[in-house]
């Protein structure tokens, strides 16, 4: 079997949406299953998009997410450059050689003979579609013009009959009709190609042999096919992803929820756990597992159980993955991605970073990323604290007043503030005024946290200091 070999092929915009990286990690699982290359392709045609840095910033976040190109514009490859706009004379090249071969033909419309067409399309309802005027032109008119200097396009003959047939791996047979295939532009005027032309050029001389990309491109595909057809190439095998959806069933876009890698992971997300949960974005394994690690994603990826469907993503259980990786990180590794946040919200001068590191250590099971430990955390840093809703109708009981009383009498007791001592407090409570379970524990934690749930008490209790606690003890509701 040839060896296979996918590209990446981003624009160098800035940013990586979540729909871009999980298209970059499924032709990156796609080929590395069968010890294939991933190659990044920057695709820069469009110069007015272009962002400094872009490139640098793209080998970074996929290196984060543990994808390593195996060929780009940093690292090299026998097949470069892998720069589109670095290869503008390929591109001239190949279109004039199309020409020459009957497949393509320049266009001198202008753009007011381009509007008026437009305008007709739309006055009648119909799609715009270039009318083929300039394929009529003789040989003799050709070249006159191109001696005159006009500028010109080129533009790729398309067949008026007949139908055009491939197999997509996702989508299986895609089959259009020919007539609705416009002639498009495959060289601008400035010299610059199209995606629609760049594409196939670049795919063929770079040996991609698997073309996994956004379903947008499905319907232009058998415009690319022809293309291969016409230079006598060998057609890529095509998976087109389904979309990626927001929560409200539109196109995923900043409006909706999407999220660029960077701001994911600036907010304390793992890249391992982002990695994990888009490979489930339109695909799924065999078995119902969700948990995977780059690794066992490889070994286990098959793109023929890639959902036709469109996928949702869904911040719940991004969260829902990357909490089962919080889980797992030791202390240092939690406090590298939550203690930048704490030190942004709150004023942490007065204390030592072990008490620190004890805070966190109690809520790594209560957060699902770095940036939530603000959130959770706000009742060691206030002041007051109060009591509402829920807790306040606990706290209205019979028997809670006499409890927080008798508990207050053990905390003052207390000369060596330890755990030990914390829970031996409780215990005497228990006895003394005799509750349990949820009696003993629930108005406590309310009085001293406000809250009904959070981490074991006696650790709240010791972190947040005697003279905290019994302050929020004597305070009355
Ligand atoms: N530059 C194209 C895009 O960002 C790439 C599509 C492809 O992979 O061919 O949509």
């Amino acid at each position: 079997m040839e060896k296979p070999r996918t590209r990446f092929a981003p624009s160098p915009t800035g940013f990586m949406h979540i729909g871009n990286l999980r298209s970059a990690i499924f032709g990156y699982l796609l080929v590395k299953h069968d010890g294939g290359d991933f190659l990044l392709r920057i695709e820069d045609t469009d110069q007015t998009r272009k962002v400094e840095g872009a490139v640098e910033f793209i080998y970074n976040t996929c290196k984060l997410c543990g994808l390593e190109f195996d060929e780009g514009p940093l690292n090299g490859g026998p097949y470069g450059p892998y720069t589109q706009s670095e290869r503008l004379d390929i591109y001239k090249k190949y279109a004039h050689e199309l020409v020459e071969k009957g497949e393509a033909y320049y266009c001198f419309c202008t753009e007011e003979r381009l509007d008026k067409l437009r305008k007709l399309a739309e006055d009648n309802k119909m799609a715009f579609m270039y009318d083929g005027h300039c394929k009529r032109l003789s040989k003799e008119e050709v070249e006159a013009k191109l001696k005159a200097g006009v500028p010109y396009v080129i533009r790729q003959k398309m067949p008026k009959e007949g139908t055009s047939t491939y197999e997509d791996l996702v989508y299986g047979k895609i089959t259009v009709e020919n007539r609705i295939l416009e002639d498009q532009i495959l060289l601008k005027s400035d010299g610059y190609p199209t995606y629609n032309f760049a594409n196939v050029i670049d795919d063929h001389l770079m040996h991609i042999t698997h073309v996994a990309r956004g379903n947008e491109y499905v319907m232009s595909t058998p415009k690319y096919n022809l293309l291969y057809d016409a230079f006598g190439w060998e057609r890529p095998i095509y998976v087109h992803l389904p979309m990626v959806l927001g929560a409200d069933g539109q196109k995923l876009s900043k409006r909706n929820g999407d999220a660029s890698f960077m701001d994911l992971y600036h907010d304390g997300y793992l890249p391992e756990a982002i990695v994990n949960y888009l490979a489930l974005l339109g695909w799924s394994p065999e078995n119902n597992e969700e948990i995977f690690t780059l690794e066992e994603l490889v070994k286990v990826f098959d793109p023929k159980r890639i959902s036709k469907s469109p996928a949702t993503y869904d911040v719940k259980k991004l969260n829902w993955v990357n909490a089962h990786y919080m889980k797992k990180l030791d202390i240092d590794a939690l406090y590298k991605i939550t203690y930048p946040h704490l030190k942004e919200a709150y004023d942490l001068s007065n204390k030592s970073d072990e008490w620190i590191k004890e805070l966190i250590r109690i809520y790594q099971n209560h957060i699902s990323y770095g940036k939530e430990i603000v959130d959770v955390t706000d009742l060691f840093f206030k002041e007051h604290i109060e009591i509402t809703g829920e807790c306040k109708e606990f706290m209205e009981q019979e028997g809670v007043t006499n409890t927080i009383q008798v508990f207050e009498h053990e905390m003052e007791a207390i000369t060596d503030w330890t755990i030990e001592n914390i829970n031996q407090a409780i215990m005497n409570t228990k006895e003394k005024a005799n509750v349990k379970g949820k009696m003993l524990y629930m108005p406590i934690r309310i009085q001293i946290t406000g809250q009904m749930h959070g981490p074991e008490l006696p650790d709240t209790i010791h972190l947040l200091g005697k003279e905290t606690v019994l302050a929020r003890l004597q305070k009355k509701a």
